[in-house]
């Protein structure tokens, strides 16, 4: 048990977080809009979240001064990014309450530490083999190639993760990361992608949001789609028990997402987990009376959980640095009026000054009464911003 619980924090409160990117930046939206005040620490003067926060802290995620002042100011904090360590969120929970805790996001964090409680849980994941040294690596069964070896630590957007095909490719792949801890993961037949939302709330109470369908690019998530005809009923509620059951498992407190795969012979299985709001879950900003940031803000603030309930078909559309660069060299703004005109399209802009090529920017979601009416605009809005059709 925590030193300091979640409990019922007012309106006027304030919530930290530490990270400052852009699931920070709508976490602080959300926080805002509901009346509470919102402090962020993160080192860039520029971040996406520090810009509109009522504080904003500029030092390292292990400052101890810095995460000193966070906690002074707070009255609870969460975290928006994976890869802050652990310990100072360890850290932050003798001085204040914090969701989710340290535990649970070091499980996250280490694609080992992540597939043993997926075991332990019971839910299926990819064949795996732990390769931490020159006997594990040569220990590796035939059967798990071909494969994708994947740095335990510190992955995102498909970076750290090198496909091999053969015992010599694996070798040569894991001398390439450094030798670092890794996991080697069987290469499996993918039909689809989908994710789940969970919120969890001090008191155990569980909501979800409905499934997304995932379509990924280069790694990195393009379109997320959710309509009833994304997903056979079946296979949507086998994700949300196994989505719930990992939360549980972990005593998680905050917005879980499970992200999963649906093998080519219909079977679901585990891919990974993210212990905060993802990219899957920003088209609940427009498309459920609940967003997934509002569910951060109730799990931190002791706030009752409602289950979300979706009110239009939605596809999210990521927009990356690339769009920038669809009309040439130098990076020129894309058509935002021309897209903006078309019914049910939502714009939104993480802030950042510089496009680069994969890098976030922001995202459109684009909201209908029906599936088809969101996929016909959605499609409409990428021929228009220059990405390929899905
Ligand atoms: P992010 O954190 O951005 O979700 P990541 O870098 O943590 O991504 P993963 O989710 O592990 O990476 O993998 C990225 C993508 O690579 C997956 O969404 C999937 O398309 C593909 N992939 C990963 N593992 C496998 C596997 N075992 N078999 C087939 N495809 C896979
Ligand atoms: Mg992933």
């Amino acid at each position: 048990m925590s030193a300091h619980p979640i409990r019922y924090l007012p309106p006027g409160s304030t919530l930290g977080v530490l990270g400052g990117g852009q699931l920070g930046r709508m976490f602080a939206h959300a926080a805002q809009a509901m009346g509470y005040f919102t402090a962020v620490l993160d080192a860039d003067v520029e971040s996406p979240a520090g810009r509109v926060s009522h504080h904003h802290i500029q030092t390292g995620y292990e400052d101890p001064d810095g995460l000193a002042r966070l906690a002074a100011l707070s009255d609870a904090v969460t975290t928006e990014f994976e890869n802050v360590p652990a310990v100072s969120l360890a850290a932050l929970a003798g001085q204040c309450p914090v969701a989710p805790a340290a535990r649970a996001v070091a499980v996250a964090q280490d694609r080992a530490q992540e597939k043993a409680h997926f075991v332990r849980c019971g839910v299926p994941c990819a064949p795996y083999a732990v390769i931490e040294t020159a006997e594990q690596l040569a220990a590796v069964p035939a059967d798990l190639l071909p494969g994708i070896l994947k740095t335990a630590r510190l992955g995102y957007d498909g970076k750290g993760q090198v496909r091999v095909k053969t015992a010599a490719e694996l070798a040569a792949a894991w001398g390439s990361v450094g030798q670092v801890p890794c996991v080697l993961e069987k290469m499996l037949p993918l039909q689809l992608e989908c994710s789940v939302i969970v919120a969890r709330g001090a008191d155990g109470a569980t909501v979800h949001l409905p499934v997304q369908r995932n379509l990924h690019r280069d790694g990195i998530l393009a379109v997320t789609e959710v309509h009833e005809e994304n997903l056979p009923p079946a296979l949507a509620s086998q994700a949300v028990s196994a989505a719930i059951s990992i939360a549980q498992g972990l005593d998680y407190v905050g917005v879980l997402c499970v992200e999963f795969f649906v093998l080519q012979d219909g079977s679901l299985v585990v891919n990974e987990i993210a212990p905060r709001p993802h990219n899957s879950g920003h088209y609940s900003q427009n498309a459920c009376d609940v967003s997934q940031f509002e569910l951060q803000v109730r799990t931190m603030a002791g706030l009752p959980l409602t289950q979300p309930r979706q009110h239009s078909a939605a596809v999210m559309l990521n927009l990356l640095g690339d769009l920038w660069f669809a009309r040439g060299e130098t990076a020129q703004t894309p058509p935002w009026a021309e897209v903006l005109a078309l019914p049910g399209t939502h714009l939104h802009l993480y802030g950042k000054t510089l496009a680069k090529h994969g890098r976030k920017m922001g995202h459109l979601n684009i909201t209908a009464p029906t599936a088809p009416q969101a996929r016909a605009t959605a499609l409409q809005a990428a021929a228009i911003l220059g990405i390929a059709p899905f």
